[in-house]
């Protein structure tokens, strides 16, 4: 019998702060009354923030997988020729869900070590000179292997060819951790979820669309009705939905809301990067290989470490588990049992991530995993070159 709060250190979901579960501890209220409509114009408005848009952000009741369907269905039509780019796991899914919507995918071949390439991006562009591309899909933050894709680049790409595609983005695991911005970087649809930046239970699937996405959806010939956008914004303009909303998800929403915006996205966003640069520090001391290649393109949410030839991180995860109550993430596809995944985002601060470090070299002694010891004190190093300021929004409302 495990003692004491259970160490959940998978890239999500992420746990989720006491705040949030006490503003979701709420009787049911009628979704079609006043009370509801100012709850509904609070988190969809307050979403807009996050997502760095001033357009509209669609919330449905749903895991990120649904996300990514209404993405598709409300922008393309059957035939259609996309360009996607094998990143690692959910690249690879995003693309079969795509494929089995009758889109034509140009799959670029990737390594599961690098993002996406906005070279390689541009290249296929410029050469498609009859604009057969109709759009641009990629994850921003490739979940199954910490490697963050320069999403800012890759729309500077498609500008300097002038190529009229859409830019779908998944940041299904970056948004609320890492840095993105929807208008900025001319993004059509974003797709993101709850469970991850968002620090709430899973539930909750988005889309940020701009008025280009919207105007695609006209035009576009997928069959659609749950999923379809308009249907929605009609009576999301009064906060309200088409449809029996996720209530009590939406109080947690706002709550989070709040959180990030007292703590501020940009001091999110740095506490995400140092808790990373201290994950790897250990990583790297304990003589394992972060599975990122490119520092431009290391995950503020998440580290994949490769295991040791002859050494199983499945059977690593399960000591840790066994011996120290945490659970870390499990290699995917085609890195299952190679690697072993730390995340460090959301609700997570120096201490947090100490404890995490702490258990995983542990667990490597104990499953006889050669290292070097002494990580966690080069993780310490990293985060004491910085004040006591990384602690989560919630920490800071008590103390202030
Ligand atoms: N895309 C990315 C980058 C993910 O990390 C995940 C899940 O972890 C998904 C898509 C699928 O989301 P969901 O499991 O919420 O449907």
């Amino acid at each position: 019998m495990q003692q004491g709060r259970h160490f959940l250190h998978i890239p999500g979901p992420s746990p989720v702060p006491d705040r949030v579960l006490r503003a979701m501890d709420m009787p049911i209220i009628d979704h079609r009354s006043a009370e509801f409509g100012e709850l509904g114009k609070a988190v969809l408005s307050g979403c807009q923030s996050i997502f760095k848009t001033s357009g509209p952000v669609i919330i449905f009741p749903s895991s990120g997988t649904g996300a990514w369907e209404a993405a598709i269905v409300n922008t393309l039509s059957p035939g259609d020729k996309v360009l996607m780019v094998e990143t690692g796991h959910f690249a690879t899914l995003w693309k079969q869900m795509a494929a089995r919507w009758g889109i034509d995918v140009d799959f670029l071949p990737g390594d599961w070590r690098h993002g996406a390439s906005p070279s390689d991006i541009e290249a296929k562009l410029a050469a498609d000179r009859a604009h057969a591309i109709k759009a641009v899909m990629v994850v921003h933050n490739e979940t199954s292997t910490g490697v963050t894709s320069r999403i800012g680049e890759i729309r500077a790409a498609m500008d300097r060819v002038a190529h009229p595609a859409l830019l779908l983005v998944d940041t299904i695991s970056s948004l609320g951790s890492a840095d993105y911005r929807h208008d900025e970087w001319k993004v059509d649809v974003t797709v993101s979820c709850s469970q991850k930046g968002f620090m709430l239970p899973p539930g909750l699937g988005f889309n940020a669309i701009s008025e280009k996405a919207r105007a695609a959806a006209k035009t576009s010939k997928m069959p659609r009705s749950y999923w379809d956008w308009e249907e929605m914004l009609k009576p999301n303009a009064n906060g309200f939905f088409p449809y029996t909303p996720a209530t009590n998800m939406l109080y947690g929403l706002r709550e989070v809301i709040s959180m990030l915006l007292e703590e501020g996205l940009d001091e999110v966003f740095a506490r995400h990067q140092r808790l990373a640069a201290a994950t790897r520090a250990a990583v790297q001391h304990w003589g394992l290989e972060v599975l990122c290649l490119d520092p431009a393109e290391y995950s503020p949410i998440l580290t994949a470490v490769l295991m040791p030839p002859g050494h199983d991180a499945d059977a690593f995860r399960k000591i840790v588990l066994e011996n120290y109550n945490m659970s870390l993430g499990s290699g995917l596809s085609k890195v299952a049992g190679k690697v072993f995944r730390i995340g460090h985002l959301g609700e997570c601060n120096a201490l947090t991530l100490l404890g995490a470090l702490t258990g995983i070299e542990m667990g490597l002694s104990a499953a006889g995993v050669p290292h070097r010891a002494g990580g966690v004190d080069a993780a310490m190093k990293v985060l004491e070159q910085r004040g006591p300021t990384n602690a989560p929004a919630s920490l800071k409302v008590i103390r202030n």
